[in-house]
């Protein structure tokens, strides 16, 4: 059995293979497939669903989905103080064009009179697996934290500098990929999905 995870973010692919280990995962970029579908869902859970279904329909159509599960992942950062702001709209947030340290400014400069109790912010990560037959399995989880107050570390991606975890007193930028996996949203709900896929034999 193979997963190919229908993602073109890099820094994803190199957390979900850890995460997936001694599970054959591959890219889109590996198999030559392009796929930029419109994650036009109001929720993770139907962005996710768009992603995993244009990758499922363009394998099913090459006749290459034997053995094969499809997975793919939505995901953001909820920022209490923002109302929940980006949220689905992570990604595009500010603009595809704009850079993860510009963004990363603006969102401590938009919190810069929030208090200690006000920074409040969850990483969420929905994920949906397509198996052969078509049959799909869903599963959300996140990671709790704090918007810090200085942007922090060279490790992750994205929002990982600003996201303050305190029981590690650092940020998700600071940690190694294997803490971060332990911990992060990505992680849990991937291992989730490995379990409910063991339990249904399909690993
Ligand atoms: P999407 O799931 O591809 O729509 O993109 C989600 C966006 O949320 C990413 O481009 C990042 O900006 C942000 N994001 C999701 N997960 C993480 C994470 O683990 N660290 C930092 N940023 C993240």
């Amino acid at each position: 059995m193979r997963v190919v995870f229908a993602t073109n973010n890099k820094d994803k692919a190199i957390e979900v293979k850890k995460i997936l280990d001694g599970i054959d995962v591959y890219t889109l970029k590996e198999l030559g497939i392009e796929s930029n579908p419109d994650e036009n869902g109001d929720t993770f859970a139907a962005n996710a669903r768009i992603k995993a279904m244009d990758v499922y329909e363009i394998l099913k159509a090459r006749g290459e989905m034997k053995e094969t599960i499809v997975a793919a992942d939505d995901s953001g950062i909820c920022i209490d103080f923002l109302n929940g702001e980006p949220g689905v709209k992570s990604a595009r947030f500010l603009g595809h064009q704009t850079s993860y340290t510009e963004k990363n400014r603006i969102i401590l400069e938009l919190l810069k009179d929030a208090k200690d109790e006000e920074r409040g912010a969850s990483f969420v990560c929905h994920v949906t697996f397509i198996t052969e037959d078509g049959t799909v399995f869903d599963a959300e989880s996140e990671m709790k934290g704090k918007i810090a107050y200085e942007s922090k570390g060279e490790e992750g991606f994205g929002y990982d500098p600003i996201f303050f975890l305190p029981e590690f007193g650092k940020t998700s930028g600071e940690l190694t990929r294997e803490e971060k996996n332990v911990v992060s949203h990505r992680g849990k709900v991937f291992r989730k999905m490995r379990e409910i896929l063991c339990q249904n034999n399909l690993l």
